[in-house]
């Protein structure tokens, strides 16, 4: 399938879209070895973070622009689309060469300058809920893309911060049918970030496509207990693959396809 008809198909109200990858680029052989299997498994958009938006700055920070370079090699391999997150607007140039679609992640959802800047160029945008951030906070958000001429914008949940420590965050799931009460943009949902725990994130799938996601944005790597980040919150490719057993028939009756 062709870059446009997977990104067309993401906008599409009949399709359940999976956006499947690591956390972070690591090397060449991880992202292979993976995209091999996720494509394999029918995975359209593969994801990869190249700027790392660490809590800490002792953290892992990405490979940056070789990062991208690789994400977009090892997508178009397996004949994939690529989606990774930019943090500010001197990255933009490097993604719009590298990036089929563009992340704002939570912690950036109100950059106003880089929203801006984003809602001048012309591939879409998946902008991700700032955990402190109200549902309408997030549709102001959006504004701030669409004014500058572009529309195609991605919402997604990924869950709050509250005072419930069993869990990364908290997944908002009843921001989903506001959104699309709001918007007319397609909403993810991300329960890799919302949990921080892989146990958890085939329950909260579940839930998302349940109350009417769009999509769902999972972290996946080889071998999670070795993850330069978000080991913890990562399937394995097995584990992966059973969970979208599980939500294939689950689609069907609700009349999407994943
Ligand atoms: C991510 O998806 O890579 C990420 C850092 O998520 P968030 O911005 O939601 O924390
Ligand atoms: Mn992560």
């Amino acid at each position: 399938m062709n870059k446009e008809t997977i990104i067309n198909q993401l906008f599409a109200s009949t399709r359940f879209s999976i956006i499947a990858g690591p956390c972070a680029v690591e090397s060449e052989q991880q992202l292979d070895l993976l995209a091999r299997k996720l494509s394999f498994l029918g995975v359209e958009i593969f994801r990869g973070g190249a700027f790392k938006s660490r809590t800490s700055p002792d953290s892992f920070q990405g490979l940056g622009v070789k990062g991208l370079q690789l994400l977009q090699k090892i997508a178009s391999k397996y004949k994939m689309i690529a989606i990774s997150e930019i943090m500010s607007e001197n990255q933009l140039e490097a993604a719009a060469k590298y990036v089929d679609i563009m992340q704002v992640g939570a912690r950036n959802m109100q950059n106003i300058p880089l929203l801006k800047a984003i809602g001048k160029q012309k591939k879409p945008v998946l902008l991700k809920r700032g955990f402190g951030s109200t549902i309408n906070e997030v549709v102001e958000a959006t504004k701030y893309i669409s004014d500058q001429g572009n529309q195609k914008i991605i919402l997604c949940e990924r869950g709050i911060r509250t005072f419930e420590p069993a869990t990364r965050f908290t997944l908002d799931l009843s921001s989903v049918p506001i959104f699309k009460e709001k918007t007319p943009y397609p909403v993810f949902v991300d329960p890799s970030h919302a949990s921080g725990r892989a146990k958890l994130v085939p329950f909260l799938s579940r839930a998302a496509l349940a109350i009417g996601a769009d999509g769902l944005m999972i972290e996946v790597h080889e071998t999670p207990q070795k993850a330069r980040s978000d080991g913890l919150q990562s399937l394995t490719p097995i584990q992966f693959s059973k969970l979208l057993d599980f939500l294939k028939p689950m689609a069907g009756l609700l009349g999407k396809k994943i």
